[in-house]
């Protein structure tokens, strides 16, 4: 990282991380907003457009991270921005039922048919948990089965070998999560369904359920090779086992019906966030009536939140799902096969050997020649390289996931003004990618 210069300065959000620094760890609330996987000063942003983001420092940026998602249809989209407002000026939390609540659960039941019921929580680590818990409390067993590579939220229980977060620090494991919680979790390499074969024969009837990120996203874009996700679903009906997906990321963005939409595996549970909260705090798991009707009150499995099905946030995931229509996501595919073309066009002609990894219209750049489909492989890859084209794309007014282990995120806002901007930062970048040094 020392060969690589920071060749704009961001004095206001400089100062903003100082101090961040001395109040906050790190200077962030979530650790890969710091920069540390490539170096320099995190950018404060102020405001949002459209595919736009303003930092602190008055630069604009083309924004390929859309929050990590949730924004797709870009920044401050007039009618969610209207329906928040409309919420807000109604009340902020009653701490009761309430209409919004219902409109989100029946918006999602509608678009995922394995989704016969569904829970409102605030966050995807808080659904990827309760969904574990109720799994757990379901079948009566205490194995859960996770992938290398595949985040699902820091849950004490799934931080064992999870992906980009912990990928881009180096941490083989964290401290603070006890053998006791992470020794129920067997993690197996994606993409290995001869490994979950032979755990479910090492451990019979001790395994709750398998989880797995519908498509991984976490560790760079890796998708299921064809057959993994039906053989993971036919090996936990054989055995007793639940099979949850994960769909926090992929769930409302690469088709109306996530993941699923695509290649029509159904999970007996499954989780949602990002998209579905319009850039609220929302998140949800749902699945099988005859599981969720475990859950309380219903039945015996405790969940809860105070800010569960908050009023503003299911308005802005309520208006945000409506608008997401089959023209919307043709919109955005559009914009991320056009994207794709641009960036392997850029880092072929410097001779640049890389991978763009697609999983319906989220895609993410390896810098290697092979194939990455577990964890292993996408490790192998020359990260260093990231580092230069990230900073000099950053330079040029393009914010990119500050990780190599990230996917990258269009939305329905991208218009090919934005592209154009991306396109002209590109040959650059990709001097930059090649002439990096270890
Ligand atoms: C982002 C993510 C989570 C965690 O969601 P948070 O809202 O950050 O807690 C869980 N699973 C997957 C697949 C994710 O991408």
């Amino acid at each position: 990282m020392a060969c690589v210069s920071y060749p704009y300065a961001a004095p206001v959000s400089q100062t903003l991380f100082d101090r961040a620094a001395a109040v906050t760890p790190g200077g962030v609330n979530s650790p890969v907003r710091a920069f540390r996987a490539v170096g320099g000063t995190p950018r404060f942003m102020v405001s949002g457009d459209g595919p736009y983001l303003t930092d602190a420092d008055g630069r604009e940026y083309v924004d390929l991270v859309c929050s990590w998602g949730p924004m797709i249809l870009g920044h401050s989209h007039p009618e969610v921005t209207a329906a928040v407002q409309a919420a807000v000026a109604r009340g902020t939390s009653f701490g009761t039922p309430g209409e919004g609540e219902v409109e989100l659960a029946e918006e999602i039941v509608a678009r995922v048919a394995p989704v016969e019921q569904v829970r409102l929580v605030s966050s995807g680590t808080e659904a990827t948990m309760s969904a574990i818990r109720l799994a757990r409390g379901f079948t009566g067993r205490s194995k859960v089965i996770k992938f290398a590579g595949c985040y699902h939220g820091h849950v004490d229980a799934l931080l064992a070998a999870a992906g980009s977060g912990v990928a881009t620090f180096g941490l083989p494991d964290t401290p603070g999560v006890t053998g006791a919680q992470a020794g129920e979790t067997l993690v197996l390499p994606y993409n290995d369904l001869e490994a979950v074969r032979a755990a479910f024969a090492a451990h019979p009837g001790e395994i709750s359920c398998v989880i797995t990120e519908a498509s991984a996203g976490n560790m760079g874009v890796v998708p299921p090779l064809p057959g993994f996700n039906a053989g993971l679903k036919q090996l936990c009906a054989d055995h007793g086992a639940l099979y949850i997906s994960d769909e926090v990321m992929t769930g409302f963005r690469v088709s109306r019906a996530g993941w699923f939409g695509l290649d029509g595996v159904e999970p007996d549970l499954m989780t949602f966030g990002k998209v579905m909260g319009g850039g609220f705090p929302a998140a949800a798991f749902g699945g099988r009536a005859d599981v969720m009707e475990r859950l309380a009150p219903a039945g015996p499995v405790y969940q809860a939140g105070t800010l569960s099905g908050n009023p503003v946030a299911t308005a802005a995931g309520v208006a945000q799902l409506r608008l997401l229509d089959d023209a919307a996501y043709a919109k955005v595919d559009a914009a991320s096969e056009r994207l794709r073309a641009m960036v392997t066009e850029a880092l072929s002609k410097e001779g640049v050997e890389h991978r763009v990894q697609v999983a319906g219209n989220m895609f993410s750049v390896f810098f290697t020649g092979d194939e990455v489909t577990d964890y292993e492989k996408a490790k192998a890859q020359q990260a260093f390289r990231f580092t230069a084209f990230f900073h000099s794309m950053l330079s040029q007014g393009v914010y990119l996931p500050p990780s190599a282990f990230e996917s990258w995120f269009v939305s329905t806002a991208h218009d090919e003004k934005a592209l154009e901007r991306v396109a002209a930062a590109l040959p650059g970048a990709a001097r930059a990618a090649a002439e990096a040094t270890e």
